[in-house]
């Protein structure tokens, strides 16, 4: 499997040269302001400790805080998240919202522990980021296998250690202590938002449209649930343990009951295939919603969908994104495509800080502002450069965070 941080940097470097910046600056994107790998010791229900590792990635600061999610799995190591600290600060940039990027994770897998096990571990792991997050600061969020409970965890955790009632240093929260309404669907609404926009323009209409879905949690079963309130016809999906497909379509409102039930996905008409097949079905829309590097070498000469929608960060590689678009499939990619899930924390942040809460509808009607707008805008840079979509939104991002450098006077 190909390094995520090198596919990020390669993206910075073919950028670099397409706007031909200086190597300074070049090699300041190219590395973290800060990382930090944490002891994170926990207690086990059998009495015993445990250790995991953690990390926390501060990538760039020149636009704002840092921003971005905390992720719980086995593959989480050092690179992963630097690269993914990095995708946060050129997504932060394409949305035109005040942040920089960061992220983080524990190397641990989290279906092996029980709800106790899983608090003690969260506490513990803010503990640890204490000294480094906070409002202003490093403001973490949900990402894979994490959830509202688990930052209700770490802003207690951080609220008692401030000794301040602190909920702007974490997004993603439950609505009662601070959450945004809008933020559970935020990732899947934002990329719905970005589609609609980029088919209005090419005069096509998402009713009818057939679609798979890699991944079901936050971004792929809300994906699934919104396009098909839309009329889109979704006729496969996949979770970690494999998918489904049936070509008349799925009944989504019973798969995700059955999940939610399960934790499988599940339909008795529906026939069973793996999540790697799920890729390579016949659809218009391929929505890959999981994890990293799904869509290679190996396997892009296979996929058919003429559009990917990326609502998970990386899953396409720099050699799979050159055969896609050699194929003139149309990739609208990670850094704009998932952008509502961070788009709707900034909100909630907002929110936090003023003490003034905000309805569904204007949390969805400025949603929709900003995507469409960073829609237009990486779809006109795209343009300019005669570029794919990615390419347009590196542009965006990297050149945004590089004015702010500039402007600080920090390089
Ligand atoms: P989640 O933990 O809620 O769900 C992840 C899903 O992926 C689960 O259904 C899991 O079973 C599935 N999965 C894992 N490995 C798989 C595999 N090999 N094949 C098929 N499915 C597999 O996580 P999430 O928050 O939905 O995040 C999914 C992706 O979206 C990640 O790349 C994440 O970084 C990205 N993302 C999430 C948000 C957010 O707000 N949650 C925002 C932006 C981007």
């Amino acid at each position: 499997m190909s390094n995520p941080f090198s596919n990020m940097l390669e993206l910075v470097s073919s950028t670099a040269k397409t706007l031909k910046i200086d190597d300074e600056v070049v090699n300041i994107l190219s590395q973290p302001e800060r990382s930090v790998e944490v002891q994170v010791p926990f207690m086990l229900d059998n009495g015993q400790q445990a250790i995991a590792t953690g990390y926390r990635v501060q990538y760039s600061s020149a636009r704002g805080p840092y921003k971005g999610g905390l992720r719980y799995h086995p593959q989480v190591d050092l690179d992963e998240v630097k690269a993914l600290a990095g995708w946060m600060s050129w997504k932060c940039a394409v949305v035109d919202i005040p942040y920089g990027g960061g992220k983080g994770g524990i190397e641990i897998d989290p279906k092996k522990l029980s709800e106790l096990e899983l608090e003690s571990l969260s506490r513990s792991f803010a503990r640890q980021l204490v000294p480094f997050i906070g409002p202003h600061n490093d403001i973490p969020a949900p990402d894979v296998n994490t959830n509202a409970q688990t930052m209700a965890w770490i802003m207690d955790e951080y609220s008692r250690a401030t000794g301040q009632h602190n909920p702007g240093v974490i997004t993603g929260k439950p609505i009662q202590l601070g959450g945004s309404l809008g933020r559970d669907t935020a990732t899947a609404q934002g990329g719905i938002f970005v589609l609609s926009r980029y088919l209005a323009k090419q005069k096509k209409d998402l009713k009818g449209l057939t679609i798979a879905i890699q991944g079901f949690g936050n971004a792929g079963m809300n994906a699934a649930q919104i396009l098909s309130n839309l009329g889109a016809k979704i006729i496969a999906v996949s979770d970690s343990r494999g998918g489904i497909v049936d070509r008349n379509g799925l009944n989504i409102g019973h798969v995700i009951k059955t999940k939610n039930k399960t934790g499988s996905v599940q339909e008795p008409k529906a026939e069973k295939i793996t999540s790697e097949e799920l890729l390579e079905l016949e659809v218009d829309i391929l929505i890959p919603a999981a994890l990293e590097n799904q869509i290679t070498a190996d396997n892009a000469k296979n996929i058919k969908a003429p559009i990917i929608l990326e609502l998970a960060n990386g899953p396409t590689d720099p050699a799979a994104d050159k055969i896609l678009e050699s194929n003139n499939q149309i990739v609208i990619p990670d850094i704009l495509a998932n952008a509502g899930g961070v788009t709707v924390s900034y909100f909630e942040w907002t929110q936090n800080i003023t003490g003034f809460y905000w309805t569904l509808q204007e949390v969805q009607t400025k949603l929709k502002l900003k995507m469409e707008q960073a829609f237009d805008d990486v779809a006109g840079a795209a343009k300019i450069h005669n570029s794919s979509l990615r390419q347009g939104a590196y542009i965006i991002g990297l050149s945004r965070v590089i004015e702010a450098m500039k402007l600080r006077g920090n390089y």
